[in-house]
């Protein structure tokens, strides 16, 4: 195998037919959905770019799993060979199955979080911050500054910075820190990883506090990918031993596997620790279903056993992450401002740079990704102010320092030449960025607001 070439190590089986539309459509239609890419439907869209969330493609041995689901309901097989599976290749012992990321998300925070508790992470992540506040938490970030600047070169951006993790520790007390929170491959940074030195670090900073270490797995196998690539000593491992690796480091942990794990739908909560697990069991029947499936079916067990193997082979991740940097550098060629290195997942358009005029009150990102829409049908999202929310103790928006437009890779769905449509679609709308106009709301959500936002634009 050569490490060079991205060539995708699988040919294709089943296609789905797409269709370009006008521009008068695609102005309609994102009028329509009040500049808020969520709210388009699908099917006026060329290229997808929303999300990595769910839209992957299975293979032909997944769709075979889904034939062999056994929907008992109490203890069907193929929650064991999940079970065995997320054992076998992530370290933890013991699987609650949940719908998907956030229903792990919900039924950790209420188990481990107490009203007053601060829970410190490497970034904030929407939904993650959100259960966490709504157990009663305040969430501290400690991810150290290169990753707030996206600019800067680091490889490892989605580090903690000890000097704020101490700091915090200082303030609160290790009593008032139930767990910290680490996501491999920091999805709001950019799709930036976390060195196993720091993770290494983190675990002897948690033995010696009594802090439980809990980890956001969801892309745990392109993390690994830079790992391997960036950090001395790791050259030689498999992806499949960095993974186990990193995940052997935690004490518990939370997936999304709608992400790295290519399936539609499914996530688990996972753990060591037995009275944690009986714990989970009896409140995951309350949110999700019994704790043999906890709301997922067994044929999607079945399909997210083999697809977690599939995720931590070289060659899928050589060319999973090798299609984001294609797509990135083609970008990067043209003199357009993007976050460097280029992350994991998605290729993130730095919009404060690119649209000067607007101020970041009137939503640039939000604007920016309705305009490349409107020219192109390529659908995009936006990770700046919108999507940072309010601050639940003041009401006053979240002002990140990131602006960004995220251009998310579906795993195994576009070809090259998708991404070269995309990359010029993005040279277009900056050709034209003088005509993009501000927005403000015309409705706000008061949680998870960039969901189902609408906007009018500002004359
Ligand atoms: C997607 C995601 C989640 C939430 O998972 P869902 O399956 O969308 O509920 C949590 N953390 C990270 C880092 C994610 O990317």
């Amino acid at each position: 195998m050569t490490t060079l070439s991205w060539a995708e190590p699988y040919k294709i089986k089943m296609v789905e037919l797409i269709k370009m539309t006008s521009r008068e459509d695609r102005l309609r239609a994102i009028r329509e959905a009040g500049y808020n890419t969520f709210l388009l439907r699908s099917e006026d869209v060329y290229i997808d770019l929303l999300t990595d969330s769910g839209v992957g493609a299975m293979s032909d041995r997944q769709w075979a799993g889904i034939m062999m689901g056994d929907e008992a309901y109490a203890g069907s097989r193929n929650f064991y060979h999940l079970r065995d599976t997320v054992e076998e290749y992530y370290s933890y012992k013991y699987t609650v199955p949940c719908h998907q990321g956030r229903g792990a998300e919900n039924i950790l925070s209420q188990l481990l979080i107490s009203p007053g508790d601060y829970v410190p992470g490497n970034m904030y992540f929407t939904t993650t911050r959100l259960h966490q506040e709504l157990a009663g938490a305040t969430f501290v970030d400690v991810i150290i500054d290169e990753a707030h600047d996206a600019e800067s070169e680091h490889p490892f951006k989605g580090n903690v910075d000890f000097d704020k993790l101490d700091a915090l520790l200082d303030e609160v007390g290790a009593e008032k820190i139930p767990y910290i929170c680490i996501a491999t491959c920091v999805n709001m940074a950019g799709g930036q990883p976390i060195s196993l030195e720091n993770l290494k670090r983190l675990r002897r900073w948690c033995d010696e506090h009594g802090i439980m270490f809990v980890h956001d797995m969801t892309r745990v196998a392109e993390n690994a990918y830079f790992i391997q690539r960036r950090e001395n000593g790791y050259q030689n491992k498999t992806i499949r031993e960095i993974v186990y690796e990193i995940c052997a480091l935690s004490d518990a942990a939370t997936m999304s596997s709608k992400k790295d794990a290519m399936v539609n739908i499914g996530g688990f909560l996972a753990m060591n620790d037995a009275r944690f697990y009986e714990r989970a069991c009896a409140l995951v029947v309350v949110y999700e279903g019994l704790h043999t499936y906890g709301g997922m079916a067994g044929r999607d067990m079945e399909a997210l056993a083999i697809g977690i193997t599939e995720s931590v082979q070289d060659d899928h991740i050589h060319a999973r992450v090798g299609q984001v940097l294609y797509l990135g550098r083609k970008i990067r060629a043209a003199d357009i401002p993007i976050v460097n290195p280029i992350g994991g997942h998605a290729v993130f358009l730095n919009a404060t740079k690119m649209l000067p005029h607007i101020p970041q009150e009137h939503f640039p990102a939000q604007a920016l990704s309705a305009a490349l829409y409107v020219e192109s049908g390529v659908r995009s999202m936006e990770r700046g102010i919108v999507s940072a929310g309010r601050d639940k103790a003041t009401g006053k928006n979240h002002r990140p320092k990131l602006e960004l437009v995220r251009l998310t890779i579906p795993r195994r769905v576009y070809t090259q030449a998708h991404m070269d449509v995309t990359a010029n679609a993005v040279e277009e709308v900056v050709k034209r960025r003088d005509e993009i106009k501000g927005l403000r709301f015309t409705y706000e959500p008061e949680m998870l607001r960039f969901f189902q936002a609408r906007f009018e634009q500002i004359d």
